[in-house]
């Protein structure tokens, strides 16, 4: 009893010593309070923001894919077949497209249309990247290369599918700056470099599978030779600005013998440097 009689005194105490808090006291916590719930306030709303942001973006993504869907039943007599791998769907789904382009083109990041990233070069049209990694047929434990890393979209998707990407770009600036951002994005499978994709990646050859998208004027054969047989390269041939077509290039698996399948025309930009000179 005298215990508790005891704790009734203290917890009396206790709300005499708030009773007797100044007034100055007061008028600063409840500013204190204020700001608080202000901050509290702006938390939830920026939150709810991004979160609204988010589908935006993620509803933007869904329309893109289901023009991706559209364009391959149109292209179905070049290509064979009528639709796109739904694994290749879900990924392009996915991967922030918007993450890869400059802020001045954000805004058509899910566009039907290549968007330019600077120092004249383009990141491809959602449906070309889909359609080229489809021909690509990537299995989870393949390594790929490819050539031209531009902005690293192509390389992101590809990230998805495979065991290790390899890429290459011939601008210093666009292969920094792509190494950077597939870093900072978790893009840890993905293996960059500055140089000319022209001959290949010879210390991390043989490849599944080798994408190239700029436009080369021939097969390099570097390229051919660092195909492991039974693996695919997907490159756009032809001369510079003028006609060119997606080409699938097959390595038989038995025999090591190439065999080429032009599909539908398209228009990249010069594969340069290495492949000029021949
Ligand atoms: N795949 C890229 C876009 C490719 S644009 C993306 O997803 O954003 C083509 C790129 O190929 C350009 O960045 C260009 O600089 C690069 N390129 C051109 N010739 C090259 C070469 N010989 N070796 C490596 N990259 C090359």
């Amino acid at each position: 009893m005298r215990w508790l009689r005891r704790g009734a005194r203290r917890s009396d105490a206790w709300q005499g010593c708030r009773t007797s808090t100044p007034s100055h006291a007061i008028v600063a916590r409840s500013w204190s309070a204020l700001a608080l719930g202000v901050f509290l306030a702006l938390l939830v709303a920026a939150r709810s923001l991004t979160a609204a942001a988010q589908a935006d973006l993620a509803a933007e993504r869904a329309r893109m894919v289901a023009t991706i869907e559209a364009h391959a039943k149109q292209a179905s007599i070049a290509l064979g077949r009528d639709s796109i791998a739904p694994e290749i769907l879900k990924v392009v789904g996915d991967v922030p497209r918007h993450e890869f382009v400059p802020d001045r083109v954000r805004g058509d990041a899910y566009a039907d249309r290549p968007l330019p990233i600077g120092y004249g070069q383009t990141v491809s049209q959602p449906f070309i990247v889909a359609l080229m990694t489809d021909l690509l047929r990537v299995r989870p434990g393949d390594v790929v290369l490819e050539v031209g890393t531009g902005s690293g979209y192509q390389a992101a998707v590809l990230a998805h599918l495979a065991r290790r990407v390899y890429t290459i770009e011939i601008v210093p600036a666009l292969a920094d700056s792509a190494a950077a951002r597939l870093q900072r994005l978790g893009y840890g499978n993905v293996a960059t470099r500055s140089g000319d994709g022209y001959y290949g990646w010879e210390e991390a050859e043989p490849f599944d599978g080798i994408i190239v998208t700029a436009a080369a004027s021939q097969i390099p054969p570097p390229l051919i030779r660092q195909l492991k047989p039974g693996g695919r390269m997907v490159i756009p041939l032809g001369a510079p600005f003028a006609l060119q077509h997606l080409v699938l290039v097959e390595r038989n698996a038995d025999d090591g013998r190439v065999t080429t399948k032009q599909l539908l025309p398209v228009s990249f930009v010069p594969l340069t440097s290495g492949s000029r000179q021949r």
